[in-house]
């Protein structure tokens, strides 16, 4: 599949990994937006959060939020950090294969741009 981060999941493509287990991956974002980004993917090939699913994806969905939560909490971002998924091209999404973004260690605003 001609996915960016199933090649980072199959070692095909190089990355900071941070974190791996059998359903999930977390590794630093390439252009950092703050001085903590990271990702963390589903191992699964989903492309959007429109295609993540209810029946079948809601304990990898609670399991990659707390993945974010504890990695956060290790990489120094107690006081506070922000998590993103994007979707869609409306969404600012430039990668199909579902990410969660957390960025800490510097003040986050609102709104979003
Ligand atoms: P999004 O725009 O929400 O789809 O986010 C995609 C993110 O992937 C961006 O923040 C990119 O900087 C990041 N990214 C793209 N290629 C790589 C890569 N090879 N390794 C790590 N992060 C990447
Ligand atoms: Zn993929």
């Amino acid at each position: 599949m001609d996915c960016l981060f199933c090649k980072i999941i199959a070692g095909e493509i190089p990355a900071r990994i941070i974190y791996e287990d059998d359903q999930v991956l977390a590794f630093h974002d390439i252009a950092p937006q703050a001085p903590v980004h990271f990702l963390v993917i589903p191992k699964k090939h989903i492309a959007t959060l429109h295609d993540l699913s209810e029946t079948e994806d809601k304990a990898l969905a609670g399991h990659i939020l707390f993945t974010a939560q504890r990695l956060a909490r290790e990489l120094g971002c107690e006081e506070g950090f922000r998590v993103v998924m994007n979707c869609n091209e409306m969404g600012g999404q430039t990668v199909y294969h579902i990410h969660l973004h957390v960025l800490g260690q510097r003040p986050m605003h609102w709104p979003p741009g």
